[in-house]
């Protein structure tokens, strides 16, 4: 295939839980589960492997928030110890589930832009 792919338009639609082919058939069944193919266009978006790439990704991401939480947190309100911990963890882990899906989408969306597709092993 050398048909060019727009790479920005398709990691906006893998963001936005979208076919990064045609942007109307959604992109996940379930939470992190990749369909095998668009019910639209029937692209076969399960050829696309993200493999470990979006959870690199989400973990750097929420290293680079995890930090400036941390301190702004500890500055601004001098809670204690277990309070900072306690309220930090919760926040940290549902805001990377919230991340690990977006970055997933967008992952897939970029492999697609890139036909960067599973030749098996
Ligand atoms: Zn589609």
């Amino acid at each position: 295939m050398t048909t060019q792919r727009d790479g920005l338009v398709s990691i906006r639609r893998g963001l936005a839980n979208r076919c990064p082919n045609c942007g109307e058939g959604t992109l996940f069944r379930g939470y992190l589960a990749i369909r095998p193919e668009c019910e639209v266009c029937h692209a076969p978006l399960a050829r696309y492997p993200a493999a470990d790439g979006p959870a690199f990704f989400t973990m750097t991401i929420m290293l680079l928030l995890l930090i400036p939480l941390l301190g702004f947190t500890w500055a601004l309100f001098r809670p204690s110890p277990l309070v900072l911990l306690a309220s930090t963890t919760i926040i940290v882990t549902l805001l990377t589930l919230v991340v690990l899906r977006l970055v997933k989408g967008a992952f897939v969306g970029y492999l697609w832009a890139k036909n960067e597709q599973d030749r098996g092993a």
